[in-house]
């Protein structure tokens, strides 16, 4: 795994025309941290996961890699460094699960075919699913597809992983195996932000629990601090409807 590092959000704005959508976030993730963001629908969370590679830019604000802005940076190499993996698994559903690997990482990483076909198969074995490399994705489980697309982002050895209810849209049997491989992989020192409705994994897994609202981290603290002691209203009125 590549050298993980701290990110940091200072007072990021975003809005979509005259909607207002980031009205000043701030957020903090150190090296090898895991902070799980929650909050209600429409809060601005996948919008803050986005501005942080660069999908969309903040209108002001700051976003931090090891204390160095990379709002200068060129985007595709930024997008290299920090990995994503949503809701949906966009796996392209044509290839077999190891083209899918493969590909990002001949194409862009430019290694050759022997090397890329090698480090595909061995996240794919990070994963469990070595014994699915010449499947088609749809062949999979949805639980499945998500640890391959897991292992397609690690493939490209980011230095921060970013999740956007990456077990929204699994069965709930299948939730279990892809929590477990992120929590593997947080303690396995990989920066990460994990936006999520699973409070459990949020309250065993991260080291920083973030509470969104309409825009802003309206509360952030360990978790312990954040589930047994929220200190806004706002807060403790979204725990008391999803605990
Ligand atoms: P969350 O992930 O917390 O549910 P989002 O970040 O997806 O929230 O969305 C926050 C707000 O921004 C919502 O009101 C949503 O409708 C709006 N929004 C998100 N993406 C766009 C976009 N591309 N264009 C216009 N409005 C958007
Ligand atoms: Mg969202």
């Amino acid at each position: 795994m590549n050298t993980s590092v701290s990110l940091s959000l200072r007072d990021v704005h975003l809005a979509f025309g005259r909607h207002q959508v980031l009205r000043g976030v701030d957020l903090d993730v150190a090296s090898g941290g895991t902070a799980c963001v929650i909050g209600p629908s429409g809060s601005g969370k996948s919008t803050l996961l986005r501005t942080v590679n660069r999908l969309l830019e903040p209108d002001r604000g700051d976003v931090l890699l090891d204390g160095r802005s990379v709002l200068r940076d060129d985007p595709d190499a930024l997008r290299q460094r920090i990995g994503m993996v949503f809701q949906q698994f966009n796996l392209f559903p044509h290839m077999s699960v190891l083209r899918n690997l493969t590909l990002p990482l001949r194409r862009i990483r430019k290694l050759d075919e022997d090397e890329a076909v090698a480090q595909a198969r061995a996240e794919l074995d990070r994963v469990g699913l070595a014994a699915k490399a010449d499947a088609r994705p749809a062949h999979l489980s949805g639980g499945q597809q998500q640890r391959v697309a897991i292992a397609r982002a690690l493939a490209m050895q980011p230095q921060v992983m970013l999740f956007d209810e990456a077990t929204s849209a699994l069965d709930p049997e299948l939730v279990k195996g892809v929590l477990a491989l992120m929590a593997e992989l947080s303690t396995q020192g990989m920066t990460m932000v994990v936006v999520t409705h699973e409070m459990g994994f949020a309250r065993q897994v991260a080291d920083t629990v973030a509470f969104m609202d309409a825009g802003v981290v309206l509360e952030a603290g360990d978790p312990a601090a954040v589930f047994e002691s929220p200190q806004h209203p706002r807060l403790r009125r979204f725990l008391s409807q999803v605990l």
